[in-house]
């Protein structure tokens, strides 16, 4: 929102040079110079996570592009997870402080495409969260020590209810994830389990043993409390493991049924 003192173009100041260079390109614009036009300022701190976009109609306008092209570019960002549109109150840039999220869909557009396998996607997922459960040991803060007990209770109290269930075992790895410290592996990671949690809630219903599961997320939970980043490890990937042949046999049930 400042006019920065080589005098290129910011928000609020509509002005000077660069505008103009945009505004004569109007016609060639697109939602992908919107989008570009946006990572500039965000490479260039101009916007921060948390900030809100300037209003429509004066974000089209200091761009230089049409409403319609505006709406597209913050769009695609928004599906890539960079922006975020809260109804009623405007457009924000995503704030993920602790836990940053990819959207999954380009991924799952890949996967559509080339026919990934749900073996590759459980092998992405066991190789980032093996690294994750390793770093968490050794980085969980108490909070979030607590923060994995609690969904661990919730996956106890929950056995019954195989929707809830998922709902804390997701939160439960993405609560590790934090825990790492490391947004990279992180965003990658919420890439991949949501893929695999979206798959697994259509046959979760059909679970046989969720005891077993919640023991297994005890184990992790356990090599986190014991600061053992090579028990941690293991027990993610023994975990992991045995999910995915849970959820194989899910979803044999849910064909011989359907
Ligand atoms: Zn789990």
């Amino acid at each position: 929102m400042t006019l920065r003192d080589d005098n290129r173009f910011t928000i609020g100041a509509v002005t000077n040079a660069e505008f103009k260079t945009l505004s004569t390109e109007k016609n060639g614009s697109t939602a992908g110079e919107v989008v570009s036009r946006l990572r500039d300022m965000m490479q260039r701190g101009e916007l921060s996570p948390g900030d809100r976009l300037p209003p429509e109609r004066d974000l089209a306008k200091m761009l230089g592009v049409s409403r319609p092209t505006l709406r597209a570019g913050i769009r695609s960002l928004a599906t890539v997870g960079i922006l975020v549109s809260k109804q009623g109150a405007g457009t924000f840039v995503a704030d993920y402080a602790e836990s940053p999220m990819l959207d999954s869909s380009p991924l799952q557009m890949l996967s559509d495409l080339h026919g990934f396998t749900s073996d590759e996607m459980f092998e992405a997922r066991l190789a980032l969260e093996m690294s994750i459960a390793g770093l968490a040991a050794e980085r969980a803060t108490s909070e979030q020590m607590t923060l994995m007990a609690e969904e661990i209770t919730g996956m106890y109290a929950s056995l019954a209810d195989p929707t809830q269930y998922l709902v804390h075992d997701m939160q439960f790895h993405q609560t590790i994830a934090a825990a790492s410290q490391n947004r990279i592996l992180t965003a990658l990671m919420n890439m991949v389990a949501t893929i695999l949690f979206d798959n697994r809630s259509k046959t979760v219903h059909r679970a046989l043993d969720l005891k077993q599961s919640a023991e297994q997320h005890h184990n992790i939970y356990r090599a986190m409390r014991e600061r053992d980043p090579e028990a941690a490890r293991r027990a993610m990937h023994d975990h992991l493991i045995e999910t995915q042949k849970a959820q194989r046999l899910e979803e044999k049930r849910s064909s011989k049924k359907d």
